[in-house]
């Protein structure tokens, strides 16, 4: 597939990144180059514009409460209609953890209520209790993989996140917490965004899951050329066991 190149842009790639989520960045760049593909990245800050029709996939990595109130109003402003309209014609996005927050509504706090960029219908809630922290596997059943599959990672939110009717959960708790601790739903997933707690980061410990945001962000109706993914797939064993699958 070498005509092809996957064009991403990394929202605050500085303020939304902990647990490694820029590592989610590298494997897409390893698996285009590997496969001899083109591989583009942008970031884009406060106060700079998104190009809604410059990007394949949108990403959007995990951050502290206080990182999280400096991008939302930017994102919520500046941003929101290129987040729209980039959804809206099909583009890929993945948010991980606070960023998949963000995707949503809004994220309450004891004092504030931060903005999302309203994309997924969902709404997340800082709660008193503890953090929801610990590895984590999911079933998730995405068209075009074969049935279902298992994603595993690690999460650390003290959000509670509650999904509305119009999206559904990217999957079903098997080991760990989710999006409240009880709902027994993880993520929520509309077309091709996709939001998440699982940090990791994600990818690399997940490389089927890469591949399928690959093919949703470049509308492919062909699989991806396979890969040696020995050490991916150790990664991948090694996460769900450490989940207790
Ligand atoms: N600040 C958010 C929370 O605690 C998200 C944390 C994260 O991205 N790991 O819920």
């Amino acid at each position: 597939m070498p005509d092809r190149t996957l064009r991403v842009c990394a929202l605050y790639p500085d303020l939304m990144n902990i647990y490694a989520d820029r590592g989610n960045l590298l494997l897409l760049e390893r698996r285009c180059t590997w496969r001899g593909m083109g591989f583009e990245l942008v970031g884009v800050g406060l106060g700079e514009e998104i190009d809604p029709d410059a990007h394949d996939l949108l990403y959007l990595g995990g951050g502290q409460d206080r990182d999280q109130q400096l991008v939302a109003a930017d994102l919520a402003t500046r941003k929101r209609d290129a987040v729209h309209a980039h959804a809206a014609r099909g583009g890929a996005i993945l948010a991980v953890c606070g960023g998949y927050q963000l995707l949503g509504h809004s994220y309450e706090l004891a004092d504030e209520r931060v903005p999302g960029v309203g994309l997924l219908d969902l709404e997340t809630v800082r709660h008193d209790g503890p953090r929801l922290i610990g590895n984590v596997a999911i079933e998730v059943d995405l068209p075009g993989t074969g049935g279902p599959r298992v994603l595993a990672g690690f999460e650390n939110h003290g959000g509670r996140t509650h999904l509305g009717p119009g999206v559904r959960p990217l999957g079903r708790v098997l080991k760990g917490h989710g999006n409240t601790g009880s709902s027994g739903h993880e993520g929520a997933v509309q077309g091709a965004v996709v939001g998440t707690y699982l940090h990791g980061p994600l990818l690399p410990k997940n490389a089927w899951f890469a591949d399928w945001l690959v093919r949703q962000a470049l509308a492919l109706d062909v699989g991806l050329p396979p890969l040696d993914d020995a050490l991916e797939d150790a990664a991948h064993a090694g996460a769900r066991t450490a989940a207790g699958l």
